[in-house]
């Protein structure tokens, strides 16, 4: 951030100018990110806590930088947002989970994945049709396409938000709140969006265990949505404590670490093939 200087100037220190000169440079090489086929998804499992079973997975980015390794996507997502990249790699992560979708069909493994959507492709107004159109290309079951999309989606008016939601539920696509609890309208934003699932924010979740104010606020949060007929996911689920909780609080699903780290489709072909039906 900058600071204001003196006569309104801003003025940079050391520190702040190598932070800039990074975004500049890292700018310049995500441009090739995806025509060089840098980025990568990972899938991490969500399980249904009734029935044991992995419902779906979210899928998320990952990029090999040549020069620096793995990119974490909290360090480039931010950077894509106001570059406008984001809706090149929004398409790219799409294409990539529906052609997932596919190939786990191929195993004889039904499974939906979830994708990420950015605020910053919202200013697309076609973007849901697009959407559509890319499953409809893909020829993936209906319903194996679901979207996470957090309450910032309200700088678009209500009507624009509720038609963006019809025409992707029409087509079978889900919809997740992401990060709920965290943004400022939380309560507004629920009352105005038909969503389909409800992702409780990790911050809320993670040591709810030793936590009571963290325990009733997610009870809160599991009986409104719950009540609007809304699905109920934990985001950060760490330890077996929180799972033993959040079941017998009938959270209907968790991801997080104690389940299963994000990870490769290979590994995630592996973990699947592993895991325990009953
Ligand atoms: P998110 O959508 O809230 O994704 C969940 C993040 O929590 C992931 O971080 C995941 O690795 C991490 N996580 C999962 N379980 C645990 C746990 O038990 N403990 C802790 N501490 N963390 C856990 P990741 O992969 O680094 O992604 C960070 C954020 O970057 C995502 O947050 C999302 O906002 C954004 N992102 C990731 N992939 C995409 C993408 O394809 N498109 C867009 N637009 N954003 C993405
Ligand atoms: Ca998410
Ligand atoms: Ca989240
Ligand atoms: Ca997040």
């Amino acid at each position: 951030a900058k600071n204001a200087g003196r006569d309104g100037f801003a003025f940079f220190t050391p520190a702040m100018h190598e932070e800039a000169e990074t975004q500049a440079m890292l700018h310049q090489e995500m441009r090739f990110a995806v025509s060089d086929n840098q980025l990568e998804l990972h899938y991490q499992p969500i399980k249904h806590l009734d029935s044991g079973n992995i419902t779906h997975v979210e899928a998320l980015i990952r990029w090999h930088n040549p020069q620096r390794g793995l990119v974490r996507p909290d360090l480039f997502i931010p950077l894509a947002e106001k570059t406008g990249l984001i809706r090149e790699i929004g398409h790219w992560v799409r294409e990539e989970a529906l052609a997932m979708i596919n190939r786990m069909q191929q195993y004889g493994i039904q499974l939906s994945v979830a994708v990420n959507i950015s605020t910053a492709e919202f200013y697309d107004r076609e973007l849901a049709q697009k959407i559509v159109q890319q499953v409809q290309d893909a020829g993936v079951p209906r319903g194996s396409l679901m979207v996470e999309i957090t309450e910032s989606l309200l700088i678009r008016n209500q009507q624009e938000t509720l038609n963006f939601l019809q025409t992707l539920q029409a087509a079978g696509i889900r919809v997740a709140l992401d990060d709920f609890g965290t943004g400022f309208s939380s309560l507004s934003y629920l009352a105005a969006f038909p969503a389909d699932k409800l992702k409780i924010d990790r911050s809320f979740v993670h040591q709810m265990s030793s936590d009571s104010r963290k325990q009733a606020l997610v009870d809160t949060i599991i009986t409104l949505g719950h009540s609007l007929n809304m699905t109920i996911i934990a985001e950060g689920v760490e330890e077996e404590a929180d799972e033993i909780l959040l079941r017998a609080r009938a959270c209907d699903s968790i991801q997080g670490y104690f389940l299963a780290r994000p990870m490769t489709e290979t590994m995630l072909l592996n973990f699947l093939l592993d895991y325990p039906d009953d």
